[in-house]
């Protein structure tokens, strides 16, 4: 029977791998990657030499074909993303989907192998109520993006998201809005695991001025918090 291992990879730092992930990536048969030029520097760190094929969501059908035959033939596979969990808020997760549909659970085993997410990463060391939270992925661009501000603005959990660096200071306007006239808690990571990290919270006014004032921050990743009610 073929397996299909998720590996989850580095968010930032290369040093942050499993043991297990590392020993996997050198057993299996290819590695399907969603940028295999991302995946080759992590590659070529642990001195890891298979075959590495790109897949994407936006990837021709017949890829998707070629790695549903492979896995059908009996080859080992690992699915990285560019980083962090494979299929969090990543394609990953529109292949993964097809594979369970095409094949039998007596065909291919499906394997996670642990690592880091970019939202876990923050929540841990932010120290806002994690007992129950909610993540939304990366926000609506237009359609219904407003309701969801109007929910964050009230909800009973924490809630936690992912931002471009080209939304930011639209998102952090938002909420400084709907927050206007909240004590809540608002935590920033960027950059998280790498060179330039920073972990910052204040109001969501604070973090607003904070980057309006600091535009050389206005770089980078960023994962986003907002405390409970
Ligand atoms: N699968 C990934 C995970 O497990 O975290 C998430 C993939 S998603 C396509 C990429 C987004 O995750 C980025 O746009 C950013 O919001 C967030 N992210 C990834 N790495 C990050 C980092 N080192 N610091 C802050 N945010 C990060």
């Amino acid at each position: 029977m073929a397996t299909l291992y998720i590996v989850a990879t580095p968010i930032g730092n290369l040093k942050d791998i499993t043991f297990r992930a590392v020993e996997i990536l050198k057993t299996v048969d290819c590695i399907l990657c969603e940028d295999t030029r991302t995946t080759k520097v992590l590659l070529n760190t642990y001195d890891i030499h298979v075959p590495t094929m790109s897949y994407h969501a936006q990837s021709a059908l017949s890829r998707t074909e070629d790695i549903i035959s492979m896995l059908k033939d009996g080859k080992n596979l690992a699915l990285v993303s560019d980083a962090g969990t494979p299929c969090i808020s990543d394609p990953g997760s529109a292949l993964l989907s097809l594979v369970r549909k095409e094949c039998n659970e007596d065909e291919v085993m499906i394997v996670p192998i642990p690592g880091p997410s970019a939202f876990v990463t923050l929540l841990s060391a932010g120290g806002l109520d994690t007992s129950s939270f909610v993540f939304l992925g990366f926000l609506p661009h237009k359609k219904g993006r407003e309701t969801l501000f109007k929910e964050i603005a009230t909800a009973p959990r924490t809630m936690v998201f992912y931002e471009s660096p080209h939304r930011i200071m639209k998102t952090l306007a938002s909420l400084a809005s709907v927050l206007s006239d909240s004590p809540r808690r608002v935590l920033v990571g960027r950059e998280l695991t790498k060179l330039f990290e920073q972990i910052i919270s204040g109001t969501a006014g604070e973090m607003f001025s904070y980057f309006e004032n600091n535009p050389d921050k206005v770089r980078g990743e960023f994962v986003v918090a907002v405390e409970a009610v």
